[in-house]
């Protein structure tokens, strides 16, 4: 009998034990690749999800600054890995999804948060070089990751597939024009595309985040302490992977609270 009481305490510990650690990493066991990870918004990104238990898989280009985030990461003992890929390359991404595919054998999270500001002048000014990288990286790339990811998804049934846009994909952004075309395209990619996976159990999702404290742009005559962090973004991103199975919040139109 009181082996018994012994047993169902240590059950009892184990249950709650268990309880709490998914609480505190109710991400645990899932692989999330965030694009653009090695500095700015995708870092704090990728932090956030590692920190509630993701593994978390650092794609861009600058094999540096993705080892330095990925570092900081696994050093407070939570998992990351830095992939070098670029999203203008079709091949590049193709290669990275592969990779995941091997290593993991899943993708549970995909943040497409890799983007390139150009907010010099007016539209009749911008090289076409400029507009295409633009569009290239900010659209295209989108349409990219989609097309390597998303069939491992649909294969699990489930997943989030979150975009990184902008205010800027909201309203009229003079002097950035490609940029501002290059986020309302991606808030239609992104609202068609989950019409397109909703069936499959798959949640695509859009932040479109106001001004925000990184390198992206020069942000000239704001107050960087009333700006938008990183982290903001990241919380954001937080509350759409930690939904109930039956919530689908699809937009998060994210500002900051006194105009920087
Ligand atoms: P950032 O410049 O600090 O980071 C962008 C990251 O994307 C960098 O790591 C860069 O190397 C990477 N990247 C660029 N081209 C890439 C490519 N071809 N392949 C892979 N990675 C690539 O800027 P950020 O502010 O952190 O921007 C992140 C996202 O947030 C972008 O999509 C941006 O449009 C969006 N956003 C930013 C703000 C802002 O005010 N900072 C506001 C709204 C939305």
């Amino acid at each position: 009998m009181e082996t018994d009481g012994i047993n169902k305490d240590r059950t009892d510990k184990d249950r709650t034990s268990k309880a709490q650690a998914d609480v505190a990493h109710p991400l645990a066991g899932q692989v999330a690749v965030i694009t653009g990870a090695g500095r700015g918004i995708g870092a704090a990104i990728a932090r956030a999800l590692a920190g509630l238990g993701a593994a978390a898989v650092l794609c861009g280009r600058t094999p540096a600054a993705l080892d330095s985030t990925a570092r900081a990461i696994t050093q407070v003992g939570e998992r990351a890995e830095a992939l070098p890929c670029d999203v203008t390359s079709l091949q590049s991404v193709e290669a990275a999804a592969r990779h995941v595919e091997a290593s993991f054998g899943r993708v549970d999270i995909l943040v497409n948060n890799a983007g390139i500001g150009g907010f010099g002048g007016p539209l009749h000014q911008l090289p076409p070089e400029a507009w295409d990288q633009i569009l290239n990286t900010n659209l295209r790339g989108v349409y990219y990751t989609a097309r390597a990811f998303a069939p491992m998804m649909i294969r699990a049934r489930s997943g989030h597939i979150i975009n990184i846009s902008s205010l800027a994909g909201k309203n009229a952004l003079p002097n950035g024009a490609a940029y501002a075309a290059s986020k309302w395209g991606l808030n239609g990619l992104s609202y068609s595309l989950a019409e397109e996976l909703r069936g499959h159990n798959i949640r695509v999702a859009v932040v479109c985040p106001g001004s925000t404290n990184t390198d992206l742009s020069p942000h000239t005559g704001k107050d960087p302490a009333k700006m938008l962090q990183p982290e903001d973004v990241a919380h954001a991103v937080v509350m759409l992977v930690t939904q109930s199975p039956q919530s689908f919040v699809s937009e998060i139109l994210l500002r900051p609270t006194q105009k920087p």
